[in-house]
């Protein structure tokens, strides 16, 4: 069924737990009714199925990288998808993402032998690298090499009406950051650090605030909070360098993606 276009924020939260924010995920209807899921922290298949969307209502699921508060619903998703209910009579859904999420797929399975991958194959792990996807309900998607992990990629998806949001995943500055958001209609990008206690592989906000600048994208979210980086408000560390449109991300935010 149709529905808006639409970004959700289903976790904006990090490895530390907290009561209001979950590990990463995101998911974007491009209006169809069906959604891609952007990373697969612990719990995200709840939380997309509470906003609506259990798995008949996914096109896919997106990997940044491999680090667990991204991907450690990989195996909960190989194992629902073992109960022959959820997508019955659908093709295999699609998992794209750095061959390191393919092999963390496969270690999965040998941990837990017997109970994940043992029945017909209902997942579909694609191997990609930077370069053009094919996305279902996406005019066009593509992925761009990112400074962080060893397996990290950032997404940038093209909607039918023409709307353009990009995902960093985790990120520092370097290789492909700029070019995936630039002149995005909205550009999620991680500001996990203090400025004055910086993290290495991530941003502080005034460093996702320049980067967004440099690369001119017309509405910025900031999202990944350690807790340290919340101690202090965010938005005027933004204004430093970034004038444009601001979110800071918060579990169960809807964005409209019209242009
Ligand atoms: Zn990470
Ligand atoms: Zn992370």
């Amino acid at each position: 069924m149709a529905s808006p276009p639409r970004l959700i924020v289903l976790g904006s939260g990090t490895s530390v737990p907290r009561a209001d924010r979950a590990t990463s995920c995101y998911l974007v209807d491009p209006g169809d009714g069906r959604a891609v899921l952007v990373d697969l922290g612990p719990g995200s298949l709840h939380r997309a199925a509470a906003a609506g969307y259990d798995l008949d209502h996914l096109h896919g699921v997106l990997m940044t990288h491999i680090h667990p508060d991204h991907s450690a619903d990989l195996a909960a998703l190989d194992f629902a998808l073992r109960h022959p209910g959820p997508r019955a009579g659908l093709p295999p859904l699609p998992v794209w993402g750095h061959a390191a999420v393919t092999l963390l797929h496969a270690r999965l399975r040998n941990a837990w032998p017997g109970w994940l991958g043992s029945g017909p194959e209902r997942l579909d792990m694609q191997v990609i690298g930077p370069g053009e996807l094919e996305v279902p309900g996406f005019t066009k998607a593509e992925a761009f090499q990112i400074c962080h992990a060893e397996s990290s990629l950032g997404y940038r998806l093209t909607l039918p009406n023409g709307f353009q949001v990009a995902f960093s995943g985790d990120a520092s500055e370097g290789a492909q950051l700029e070019e995936l958001g630039h002149q995005s209609d909205l550009f999620v990008l991680e500001a996990a650090a203090p400025h004055e206690n910086p993290v290495r592989g991530h941003l502080s906000p005034e460093r996702a605030a320049a980067v967004a600048s440099s690369c001119q994208a017309k509405h910025l979210m900031l999202t990944h909070f350690y807790p340290e980086v919340l101690a202090d408000p965010v938005e005027p560390r933004v204004r430093t360098a970034f004038e444009g449109r601001l979110s800071l991300a918060q579990d169960g935010m809807i964005i409209e993606l019209v242009c």
